[in-house]
């Protein structure tokens, strides 16, 4: 039994859903959709709820926050592990990829994970797939116009999941801010029965987000990217008492005189459609996103900050 006595005598008395799922007690590892769908349907026989989280592995606390919380809401959770070669518009950067599937595989069954779907690329792309995304303008601004075929690419994987998964709720960082708004966009456009649950950036005590590419940083410029978020968290002071323009002036600048970092943009958007926005009376969601090199590779960097959140509705 994973939880604790205790909690599982809270979820008797108040019959909340979860008591009564089942709960796997080893987390297994698949190769193949064949597998996948042989697993998936043993859980759903048994009642079970699913939650789906994407990765592409070289996990972190980032990604055991998404498993945490599905886990949480669901009564098995399915983790991929898939680098999935559709979305990267630079062979380089796919090529020095971190791949660590055994210690991701460990991390995952301390998470409680139910299942890892880790297929191989023929797995997923038996065939090429021409299928073409387009959600205009969530996908065309900030990542979308930097890295061509980027979103497509994560279209068609993660639709694939959806549908192989068919997850009841699919957990999202908001560390990749546009990525869910595509996403919602896609979700909503081929109307899948799918609660996309976007989550928190979590970040080192420096402030610094957790990325699987912080791995390929030295020392030394972990250090220098520490400053990445700390002019983030500063600007919200700034924007305090200066307009969109000048605080957006004020991030580029300071991160462009920091050695070691060149700014590839940085925008102040609305939360929500993603355009710019030009004065902080615009929307109730502002977001500002950056996206960072950083040191001699160099590594590209993307966090961001939210200027102004809608007070949620019950
Ligand atoms: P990736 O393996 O980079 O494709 O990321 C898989 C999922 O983990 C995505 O939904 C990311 O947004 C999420 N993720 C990555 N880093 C973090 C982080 N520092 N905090 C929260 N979620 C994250």
């Amino acid at each position: 039994m994973r939880r604790p006595l205790q909690y599982l005598a809270i979820n008797l008395l108040f019959c909340t859903p979860l008591s009564y799922l089942p709960r796997v007690k080893h987390m297994k590892i698949v190769r193949t959709k064949k597998e996948l769908q042989s697993e998936l349907h043993a859980l759903r026989s048994q009642g079970c709820t699913v939650g789906l989280v994407p990765t592409m592995g070289a996990l972190h606390e980032g990604h055991l926050s998404l498993v945490k919380r599905s886990t949480e809401e669901n009564s098995a959770t399915v983790v991929s592990v898939f680098v999935n070669p559709t979305q990267f518009n630079d062979k380089n950067d796919l090529a020095h990829y971190p791949r660590t599937l055994e210690a991701d595989c460990r991390l995952l069954e301390q998470a409680h994970a139910t299942l890892v779907f880790a297929p191989s690329v023929e797995e997923v792309y038996p065939e090429p797939d021409t299928r073409h995304f387009s959600y205009p303008p969530v996908d065309t601004v900030m990542e979308g116009a930097r890295r061509p075929g980027h979103f497509n690419g994560v279209c068609q994987i993660v639709s694939k999941l959806f549908d192989w998964v068919k997850p009841d709720r699919a957990y999202f960082g908001e560390k990749d801010f546009q990525q869910i708004a595509v996403i919602r966009a896609m979700v909503a456009d081929l109307r899948i029965p799918v609660e996309l649950r976007p989550c928190p950036i979590v970040r080192e005590t420096s402030g610094l987000a957790l990325s699987s590419r912080n791995t390929l940083l030295s020392p030394a410029e972990k250090l220098t990217a520490q400053k990445i978020s700390q002019t983030l968290f500063a600007s919200r002071d700034f924007a305090r008492t200066h307009s969109v323009r000048e605080t957006a002036d004020y991030v580029t600048g300071t991160l462009n005189a920091c050695d070691g970092l060149r700014v590839e943009y940085f925008e102040i958007i609305d939360g929500i459609t993603l355009q710019p926005v030009a004065t902080w009376d615009d929307t109730d969601y502002i977001v500002g996103c950056v996206t960072v090199f950083c040191g001699e590779r160099p590594v590209r960097l993307i966090d961001n900050v939210k200027y102004k959140e809608p007070t949620p509705t019950c």
